[in-house]
């Protein structure tokens, strides 16, 4: 069997080109593409009642006699209008349609009729406005007018009615040739419907749980494809040979090590253990890192880069924004000096001849570590021997971006790192290709950071805590939602609060950042903060990631309701990073009942993970930022949240095919599917 229906609907009798053309719009070409289209809701037209069992505000169906019609021009409006009467045993109806020229040579005295829309009372009688009627004798079927109806998104010059009946006629004449594609095995193991009945599930469904099951059913596949996507690539990987073995130990390594002024946490620990032991056998790594803000993650890279050096590999360690590729150096600088490791910084508006010269190293070998933004993969930068790929708040990059910089080295490890807090269910799941770590347990000594909602009103005292704290020796982010003010919002701008905190406070030393000051200017701003020049940062959430400052330990958030609760809390993070317990005042217009609620997870618990699940819960499904530039996460049918318990099952169903029976994957019907997935996800999966 074919991998589908590839009949051209436009070779349907009746479809000219004219109705192809808008059919395409919405992606239909093909017949299989129509059975797949899905329906974007449902009517439940079940409650066909006698008129006399009508209620007010509930959408029914009526079978009614038609006692008298009459259509007639509105003088004053030049509208149509016409309405009719109908009766059943024991009450009457009366309906009125507007602009339906005509209505009356189809509805006819003493004909039956089949009515659906929202009754109205009024004085003793039933009206109904514009209802939806067909015609019943004894040879209709009120299929397709009762039940629960298929409401499909569709496009201007294509009727929903008539889709729906271009659909079901499809299915009808088609779906019997539709044959299974996944493995009996699978079908067995989680009682699918087949194909066949969960289409037809999909487009009528007979009952809500009926709907369920076919829904999941598709869901399930959807997963399954990505899943087994990933696991071959996994599998790919780990079959894969000629990768610098890399272990610790060595001088660079323990240099390294004993350069730093703290002790490890096990969780550090940990990681690294996890990472040497892939890095020792020869296999390129694959391990995506989570960990909270502030849990020590560029630590565990620096150290995987020195055991490259030892191992003499070269780490590119990429990162998304200039500010942190900066901050990042220094941090490595401070320890690789002491150790004698080579490392480098890659950044944008350096004069040409320093570009050649920090080119040079990188070629030659000279230069062990790169720090950089993506432009390591555009400045046609090469690497003399690449072995470690370190890319930070992945999430930041796309996936072609990861797979440009690997592909500078031969079979690099790859250590991929991220502080936004995915449930791990989801996370194992998503990356399916890679192994994963978590950081969950911070630093030692670090105290809880406190969390208070405060309305604005009083600004005053927020200064004055800030005055404080400043003379205890803490430095203060203030974060607004905007840059500059555009005369529309009320939205304070950090331009205004600027120009206010420096009037009020200015002694203590203001400065301020944004996303819309060239890199320079930004470093320039930060590194006042840095050396204590300026005690106030005002900013933009370019403050957001990855900042370390270890001395701020207040930062003030204006108009809290207007980010994710996981963007507070990496807000949230900049904070009490180092010795000084951090405070975080989210700065409300006004306290109610609403910013209380959403706010209540932020001020109850500091687990990232906890609160990517609270924020996910509020803000409703697929608008989790981050998962559609992942590109793989775009379902027709499935959401990755929703449907967490069949994700897992697919995933491990993907396991079960791609390492204990592959020869499953060959099935000609499942594999041609597979096939056409894989080339249509090409670029998201195929790379790094
Ligand atoms: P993140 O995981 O958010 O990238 P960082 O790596 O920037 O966190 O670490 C946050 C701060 O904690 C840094 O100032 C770093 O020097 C410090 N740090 C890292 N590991 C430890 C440790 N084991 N003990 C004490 N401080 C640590
Ligand atoms: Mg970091």
């Amino acid at each position: 069997m074919n991998a589908g229906i590839v009949d051209q609907v436009s070779d349907i009798r009746g479809i000219g080109p004219k109705r192809a053309a808008l059919l395409k719009i919405l992606g239909i070409e093909t017949v299989n593409d129509a059975l797949y289209f899905l329906p974007r809701k449902y009517e439940d037209r079940r409650n066909i009642c006698k008129i006399s069992e009508l209620k007010h505000d509930r959408k029914s169906v009526v079978i009614a006699e038609i006692k008298s019609v009459q259509c007639r021009r509105s003088f004053k409006s030049g509208i149509n209008v016409c309405t009719c009467e109908a009766e059943d045993a024991d009450g009457i109806i009366s309906m009125v349609w507007f602009n339906r020229k005509g209505l009356d040579k189809v509805l006819k005295k003493g004909a039956s009729v089949a009515i659906y829309g929202l009754p109205f009372f009024c004085k003793g009688k039933v009206e109904f406005s514009n209802p939806e009627f067909k015609l019943v004798d004894r040879s209709t079927s009120l299929k397709d007018f009762t039940g629960i109806i298929p409401i499909y998104p569709t496009t201007a010059g294509l009727p929903l009615k008539w889709l729906r009946k271009f659909i079901g006629s499809l299915l009808d004449e088609n779906l019997f040739q539709l044959s299974e594609y996944l493995p009996q095995v699978i079908v067995e193991k989680r009682s699918l419907p087949i194909i066949r009945d969960a289409l037809l599930g999909m487009h009528r469904p007979r009952s809500e749980d009926h709907w369920k099951v076919c829904r999941d059913r598709l869901a399930y596949e959807e997963f399954l494809f990505l899943q087994t996507a990933l696991a071959l690539r996994k599998k790919k990987l780990k079959m894969s040979a000629g990768a610098a073995k890399i272990s610790p130990g060595g001088r660079c390594f323990s240099d390294f090590i004993k350069s730093l002024p703290f002790e490890l946490t096990m969780a550090q620990k940990k990681v690294l253990s996890d990472v040497f032991k892939d890095t020792g056998s020869g296999h390129p790594m694959s391990r995506l890192l989570q960990g909270d803000v502030g849990s020590g993650k560029t630590v565990v890279a620096l150290a995987l880069a020195a055991a490259g050096t030892d191992a003499g590999v070269q780490t590119a360690i990429m990162v998304p924004t200039e500010v942190l590729a900066e901050q990042f150096y220094s941090q490595a600088q401070k320890f690789f000096l002491p150790a004698g490791i080579g490392c480098v910084l890659l950044k944008g508006g350096r004069a040409r001849s320093e570009k050649i010269r920090i080119a040079g190293l990188i070629s030659k070998g000279q230069a062990s570590v790169v720090v950089g933004t993506h432009a390591m993969i555009q400045d046609g930068i090469s690497f003399s021997n690449l072995g470690i790929v370190i890319i930070d708040e992945q999430q930041r990059f796309g996936v072609m971006q990861r797979g440009e910089i690997v592909s500078k080295g031969r079979s690099p490890h790859l250590l991929m790192m991220s502080a936004t807090p995915i449930p791990r269910t989801i996370s194992a799941c998503l990356f399916g290709d890679m192994d994963i770590s978590l950081i969950r347990e911070k630093p030692k000594g670090r105290a809880k950071t406190e969390t208070r909602v405060i309305e604005k009103k009083k600004i005053r005292e927020v200064m004055q805590f800030i005055i404080n704290e400043s003379a205890a020796g803490g430095k203060t982010y203030w974060i607004c939602p905007r840059v500059e003010d555009d005369g529309e919002s009320e939205l304070i701008s950090v331009k205004k609060r600027h120009e206010f905190l420096a009037k009020h406070i200015g002694v203590l030393g203001v400065g301020s950042v944004h996303g819309r000051m060239d890199g320079d200017h930004k470093n320039a701003e930060l590194d006042k903060f840095r050396e204590g020049k300026t005690k106030v940062l005002v900013g933009t959430t370019v403050l957001e990631v990855g900042v370390d400052v270890p001395e701020a330990s207040v930062v003030v958030i204006e108009s809290p309701e207007r980010y994710g609760l996981s963007q507070l809390h990496q807000l949230r993070g900049r904070v009490g990073r180092g010795n000084r317990r951090g405070v975080c005042l989210l700065l409300v217009d006004k306290m109610d009942q609403d910013i209380a609620e959403r706010l209540k997870v932020m001020l109850a618990t500091d687990d990232g993970f906890k609160i990517a699940e609270a924020d996910h819960f509020l803000r409703g499904p697929g608008k989790i930022s981050g998962y559609e530039q992942h590109g793989t996460a775009e379902f027709k049918v499935a959401d990755i949240y929703r449907d967490r318990a069949l994700l897992q099952k697919a995933k491990e169903d993907a396991e079960m095919l791609v390492f204990e029976q592959p020869w499953l994957l060959k099935e000609r019907a499942f594999k041609e599917k597979l096939d056409i997935y894989l080339k249509n996800s090409k670029g998201m999966l195929s790379k790094g």
